[in-house]
């Protein structure tokens, strides 16, 4: 089989969303795992770092949580890449002060309309 443009590019991408070479070979058919590594070592994509590499630096995972960890999800919980925050939470908040923002702005909308509400 040959690199056809189009392979290439599929090639580009799949590798830089971190999917192995078997993977990618099952993907784009009529390619061995082989020549998946030796096309992309040419095309110099090697040097993307291993997802296994990758893993503990991003975020925590629901067993490496603590409770003064951020616990706001991080991806689809479907995916592999699923992952919480992880830093340092707010005292007596679940959630670091970024995401304590983004989790806490809808209630606080609705007290404002209830006590507006009220007052009215
Ligand atoms: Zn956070």
């Amino acid at each position: 089989m040959s690199w056809t443009d189009e392979k290439v590019d599929r090639l580009r991408e799949l590798w830089g969303q971190g999917m192995s070479a078997s993977e990618i070979a099952d993907l784009l058919g009529e390619v061995t795992r082989n020549a998946v590594i030796g096309k992309a070592h040419r095309l110099g994509l090697s040097g993307r770092p291993s997802p296994i590499k990758k893993k503990p630096t991003r975020g925590a995972t629901i067993l490496a949580l603590t409770e003064r960890m951020c616990k706001w999800p991080v991806g689809d919980p479907k995916h592999p890449d699923f992952h919480f925050c992880g830093k340092t939470a707010h005292p007596g908040l679940p959630y670091c002060g970024e995401h304590a923002a983004l989790a806490y702005q809808p209630s606080t909308k609705k007290r404002d309309d209830e006590r507006k509400f009220i007052v009215a």
